[in-house]
């Protein structure tokens, strides 16, 4: 076991729960392959125990008075800071992202829970215009109660600050279950709060086999909001489950985003914007750039000046400054990677660069640029989730639009023009729940982040975030 990894416990009503007598599984290092660290699974008894501390805390964490909640994610931001170092090493031994990438994550969280500070003093309702004198009419919002969150692996630090940050601030217990993959990070943002004075109980994490964890949580009287970041596949299932409670569930779910290249646009700061995007966390981020629809006029050097950044990328462990792109995060996702390309190089595409795995041992795929991609390809349907570049090329910016939004997927999607005609019917005719123009840059503390059509629905971040988190009640007085 490495020693430079911290220890794996549960955290369960501000206790540390350790592996013995329970099941556990072996943390990896996708980049070496090597044990990190021993996770203790959940039995149901320590996920009732869970249970219990949330409720238990229930009524007084909502009636907490706002303030107090601000300053407590406040001072879980400063000591995020103050830990950057050790948190962005920790993230980076777990998911093998580069280490430049996970202290940006720090940064991330830490706004987050600021942000979160100061909104949650914002939760107003309204006073409605009175009927007859005498009488009042009151709007107003509550926290939805206990909350459980699932966040997964490739954000290892700031997936489980975005679970926690609006449910915290709204007023609501959390009981979170991150990525088994990356469970030392996800700990380390919860010893933050911990340790900014976040009352024992309020907060709760847990590890387990996913689907046996969040179907016995959200089954749970407790629980009355679920908040899933993941697959397509995963959220419809978990909205079943949901549905028998009639539980409120924030879903961000997978994306296929494309990438409107009209023939009037930079190129060059298209394409460096570009390489950068799509191989940020070896391309496994929902809102990852993935089709790159190009006009005719420009499609031959944008591929080239794709492949030729691209050979300049520099693949290797994440710790190392020197590198841009990391592992993907295990076997499997290699193995489900390796078959999409293989499948639309049999279908005829054209695999530009790339396509091929490298260095052993570790999950390191090369960067991979693939163009003519027929529609046959399942690439062209379904999310790689990994460092694969789609390119085609376009003749009329109708088909333009009809092909970016051809997917039942609708988180991102992206378009570069500099004409203003076209740059405001790609933001109106884009269907999704981001729309970047002219940049790849689509998500601040402040703004929503969440998807439409088969993405999901609710947001994480902003105003829409916190609002996930509240019921509306009218009150009606005579
Ligand atoms: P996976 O579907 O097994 O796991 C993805 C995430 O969902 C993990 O964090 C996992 O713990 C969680 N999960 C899976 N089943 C669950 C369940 N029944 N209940 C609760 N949580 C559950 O796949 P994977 O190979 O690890 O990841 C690849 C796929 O996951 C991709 O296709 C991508 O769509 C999706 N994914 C999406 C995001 C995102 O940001 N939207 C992030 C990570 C993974």
């Amino acid at each position: 076991m490495a020693s430079e990894y911290p220890e794996l416990f549960l955290h369960i009503d501000g206790a540390r729960l350790s592996a013995d007598g329970r099941a556990s599984e072996t943390v990896v290092n996708p980049a070496t392959e090597e044990p990190l660290g021993t996770l203790p699974h959940a039995t149901q008894t320590d996920l009732d125990a869970a249970l219990a501390a949330a409720d238990g805390v229930n009524a007084a964490w909502r009636n907490e008075n706002p303030d107090a909640r601000g300053r407590i994610l406040r001072g879980a931001a400063a000591l995020i800071r103050e830990r950057g170092a050790d948190l962005a090493r920790i993230a980076t031994l777990e998911s093998g992202k580069p280490i430049g990438q996970t202290r940006i994550e720090v940064e991330m969280s830490a706004g987050i829970f600021e942000w979160y500070a100061e909104e949650g003093r914002r939760a107003y309702g309204r006073v409605l215009v009175r009927q007859s004198p005498g009488t009042r009419m009151l709007v107003v919002k509550e926290p939805v109660g206990p909350v459980a969150g699932f966040a997964p692996w490739n954000f290892p630090l700031g997936n489980p600050a975005r679970k926690l940050g609006a449910p915290l601030a709204a007023g609501c217990p959390c009981i979170l279950k991150p990525a088994e993959e990356t469970p030392a990070s996800a700990l380390g943002i919860l010893q933050c709060l911990l340790d900014a004075g976040l009352p024992q109980g309020v907060a709760s994490v847990v590890f387990g086999v996913p689907s046996e964890v969040s179907s016995y949580l959200i089954a749970s009287d407790v629980i009355r909001g679920i908040t899933f970041t993941g697959s397509v596949p995963v959220g419809k299932s978990l909205m079943r489950l949901a549905a028998d409670g009639m539980k409120r569930t924030t879903m961000e779910l997978g994306g296929h985003a494309p990438v409107v290249v009209c023939e009037d646009a930079d190129l060059a700061m298209v394409l460096d914007a570009s390489v950068g995007a799509k191989f940020r966390n070896a391309g496994q981020v929902c809102v990852s750039p993935t089709r790159f629809i190009v006009h005719q006029s420009l499609y031959e050097p944008f591929v080239d000046g794709f492949a030729e950044r691209v050979a300049a990328l520099q693949v290797g462990n994440g710790l190392d400054e020197a590198n841009h792109m990391g592992p993907l995060i295990h076997e499997r996702r290699l193995r489900d990677v390796s078959a999409f390309v293989e499948d639309a190089r049999s279908e005829g595409a054209r695999v530009v660069c790339g396509g091929r795995r490298v260095a052993d041992p570790g999950y390191f795929y090369a960067p991979t640029v693939i163009a003519d991609v027929p529609m046959s390809a399942r690439l062209m349907q379904e999310e790689p989730f990994g460092p694969i570049a789609l390119i085609n090329p376009f003749a009329e910016l109708d088909e333009a639009i009809a092909e970016a939004n051809r997917l039942p997927y609708g988180l991102a999607a992206f378009g570069f023009s500099n004409a203003a005609s076209v740059t405001r019917r790609l933001g109106d005719e884009l269907e999704a729940g981001m729309v970047g123009i002219n940049s790849f840059a689509i998500s601040v503390p402040a703004s929503p982040f969440g998807g439409i059509k088969e993405s999901g629905h609710g947001s994480e971040e902003g105003i829409e975030g916190l609002n996930d988190m509240l019921t509306t009640k009218f009150i009606s007085e005579a």
